[in-house]
Order: structure tokens, then sequence, then C-alpha cells
């Protein structure tokens, strides 16, 4: 299979050019040339595999012939090996818990299967590879889980000093061994500019073999489209006939472009909702059609403080650059904080549930959508476990209320080891020596 570039349709390149390459040098986003409809066969079979085997149906259809089947069901099986459970919350409001996995968000199904993708496509390389990636929270745990002890890998992470929970940040900095973390003094902008010219300066590229793990590397947005028809196959089981209106708590949007590939591939989707916080970059545009990336402002949903959305450039070529066709399919809506803060304790006092500060967008956003389209079903992604957020959760629903999973609370009592630096792109340069 090809991919080309979002800024040159002429360009043409394979695989592994595009998965461990990351980045076009024109600075666009590498795309497939095509993706197939899933043939009836598997239609005929889909409500019954086991998610694994429905993400390795997926993913065949997906690479074509561009991965042995043996090989591709081995990392399909390898990555995919926690659950993504509906919950109902009510008639027409439904969950997709997508925290069951190492690092407790929906992240550790891209870093999995990434991981494992290009461990398999360099297998008989002698460099090293080394990942760069810049966090806004969730990337760089699952990243960092994903490639711990990897051979012949080494991570770099930058995240944003300030800008991610505490816990977020021990998943970054304890692990050690092949993973190291740089604390950048600016924002996660900076953070993913950072990355950005690294890999648009070739000879860098090159000399270290850069690879990219963030939501630009079109192979981390692919295993998100499985939960996609997971989540689709699980309401028709409650509901028998129904379409999702799938709600996405957004920031870079590769969770909302998965969603597109999976349409893509056959999946019937009545409507995706973008949810943001105050930075609504995307939601604004649905709106009147201009777009205008801005800085980002913190908030309580900090994984989704974007301002310049990576993965917008994909969405607009799924959609041809036609912003009526875009605005058929994609709606956007965006909460502050305060109401962040409101929609968890509601949730909880309402509905007996404990949603984290994005999903809690994603709750509003569905409030609203159920409103305006009563005769939805809806599926929130719940994109992170609460208790990544544990201080903005127990300021809500109380100190002590909030459950710790063994995976997370274990790390509070490691030593965070972390290289801080100015938000120059120099010094990343000067850190990869
Ligand atoms: C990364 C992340 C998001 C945003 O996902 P995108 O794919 O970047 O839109 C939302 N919620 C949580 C908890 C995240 O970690």
């Amino acid at each position: 299979m090809k991919f080309y570039s979002t800024n040159n349709p002429e360009l043409r390149v394979d695989l592994k050019e595009a998965v461990i390459r990351s980045l076009p040098a024109d600075n666009g986003l590498y795309m497939p040339e095509s993706i197939a409809p899933l043939p009836d066969s598997f239609w005929e079979n889909w409500r019954t595999m086991s998610f694994s085997e429905l993400g390795y149906h997926v993913a065949k259809n997906f690479f074509q012939d561009a991965i042995p089947a043996n090989d591709l069901k081995q990392i399909v099986d390898d990555s995919i090996n926690f659950e993504a459970p509906l919950v109902a919350l009510s008639e027409t409001t439904h969950i997709l818990e997508l925290f069951h996995g190492p690092t407790l968000a929906f992240k550790d199904f891209g870093a999995r299967f990434m991981a494992r993708l290009m461990a398999y496509l360099t297998k008989d390389d002698t460099e090293e590879l080394t990942v760069l990636v810049a966090t806004s929270g969730d990337t760089g745990g699952a990243v960092a889980s994903a490639f711990h002890n990897v051979a012949g890998t080494r991570v770099i992470i930058l995240y944003p000093k300030g800008g991610v929970s505490d816990l977020q940040e021990k998943q970054l900095t304890t692990l050690g061994g092949n993973i190291s973390a740089l604390e950048v003094e600016g924002t996660f902008d900076d953070c993913q500019r950072m990355v950005k010219s690294c890999f648009l300066d070739a000879d860098l590229a090159k000399k270290h073999n850069l690879t990219s793990a963030n939501s630009i590397n079109i192979s981390r947005l692919l295993p998100q489209s499985f939960y996609y028809f997971h989540a689709a196959r699980q309401l028709l089981d409650l509901h028998e006939g129904a379409e999702p209106t799938f709600v996405i708590p957004s920031g870079n949007f590769g969770n909302l472009t998965a969603g597109l590939i999976a349409v893509q591939m056959g999946l019937p989707v009545r409507q995706f909702v973008a949810a943001t916080n105050i930075n609504d970059v995307v939601p604004r545009y649905l709106a009147d059609g201009k777009y205008e990336p801005v800085k980002s402002v913190a908030t309580i949903s900090n994984a989704m403080d974007v301002g310049a959305p990576s993965n917008f450039a994909r969405m607009q070529d799924f959609f041809g650059n036609d912003w009526d066709s875009m605005r058929e399919s994609v709606s956007g809506l965006a909460f502050s904080d305060d109401e962040t803060r409101v929609a968890i304790k509601e949730v909880k006092d309402t509905l007996d549930y404990t949603i984290d500060p994005h999903g809690a967008i994603g709750w509003l956003a569905s409030e609203a959508w159920l409103e305006a389209a009563p005769d939805s079903h809806t599926v929130i992604l719940e994109t992170a476990h609460p208790s990544k957020f544990i201080d903005t959760m127990e300021a809500e629903l109380g100190a002590g209320n909030i459950d710790i999973p063994e995976r997370l609370a274990c790390l509070s009592e490691l030593e965070k080891i972390a290289t801080l630096v100015k938000p120059d792109p120099q010094e990343v340069i000067g850190y990869l020596g």
C-alpha cells in the first residue's frame, strides 16, 4: 500500500517510510492512497468476533498485503489485549470506556500498535530508532509504556512544565532505561513545534533515525478505528438497528480522524460530534468556515489543550477540503472549565458514573446534541480514567472518592527524572547529541 502527503497528492511512499519517517518533507501529513470498504465476509461475522479478531480484520483491510497475515495478527493480538466496554447511562446515552489499557487512556491503543509495528518494520535495521514525542498529558505515558525496553529504540518525551497532572508526569518520567523526558518551559504547542522542527531538518532526522509517536503518525490512528466498530456492535446488541452518534472529546483530532477511517471502511455512523474545551479552533471552523489556529490555553481537560490541531489537515483531506461536506458529518461544540466541573458532579449525582474532565465535555456535548436530535443514540468516548486527574476530580466529588487503579497508584512512590529545557528546538537538538 502507498501513502501520499496532504500537501502533495503526487508524492507516494511505502508503509515503512510513512510509519518510520512519520512526516513528509513538505510538512503535510501522510494519508493512505485508498481505504477499501470491508468485504461482505466481514459484515457477516463482525458481531461475534473477539475484539482483537475484529481489529485484525480491520487492519488487514487497511494494510492489504503490506504486512503478512500472521505478522499482522500477532501485532494486533499483542496490542489489543484489553477491553473497550460500552456502558449505557440511559436509553440514549452511552460511554465507551477506552481506559482499560496499561496507562489508563485511549492512547494505549495507538501507542501499543505503533510500537509493535515499528519494531516489525525495522527488525532488519542496524541503527537505533529515536522516537520523539510531544505530549499534552496521555500520549507520553502511553508511548513510554509501549516502547519501554523495546530493543533498538530510545524515546524522548517533551511535555509542558506544569501542563500535565502529577500522575501523568510520573508516567512519563519514572520508567528510565530507554525512556527520557524533557520538561519544556512552555505550552504543548511549543512541544509540538519543537518536535516538528526536528523532523523537518532532514539531516538531523537522518543522523538520529528520528521517528514520531504523535498522532501525525498514521500508524497510531488505524488501531483507534477498531473501537468504533466495537462500539457500534455493542450498541446494536442494546438497540438493534441503531446507528451511533459518536461524541469525541478532541484535541489533536486523531481520535476523530480514526472514526472517519472507520466510516471509509463502511461503518454506518449517524454523526460525529467533536467536543472541545475553550481551545475551540475546530468548532469555530465548523461554525463559520474560518480556520484560525491560536495559542493553546490551559484547562482542566489538559489533554485537549491544543491550539493548532495536527490532524485537521487529514480531516480536510477526507472531505476534499470542502467545509459544507465536513459540516454534514461533523458537528462541533465547546465548553468551559466551569461547565466541565458542574458536569462531573452532575453525572455522578444523577447517573452514579464517575467521568473524567475530558469525558465530561463529551457528556455536555451529548446532552446538547440529544436536545436537538432526541432520537439519537450517543456514544461518548471516555478517553481516560478519572484517577489520572485526581485533583480536579476530588475537588468536585470529595477527597477519597476516586478509585486509583494499582498500576497508577504505585507510580506516586517513584522519583521523577526529567531535564528542564527552554521552548526552543535547539534544546532538543542539543539533547539528541
Ligand atoms: C489525547 C487525549 C484527547 C484528545 O485526543 P485527540 O485524538 O488528540 O483529539 C482527549 N482526551 C484524553 C484523555 C486524551 O489523552
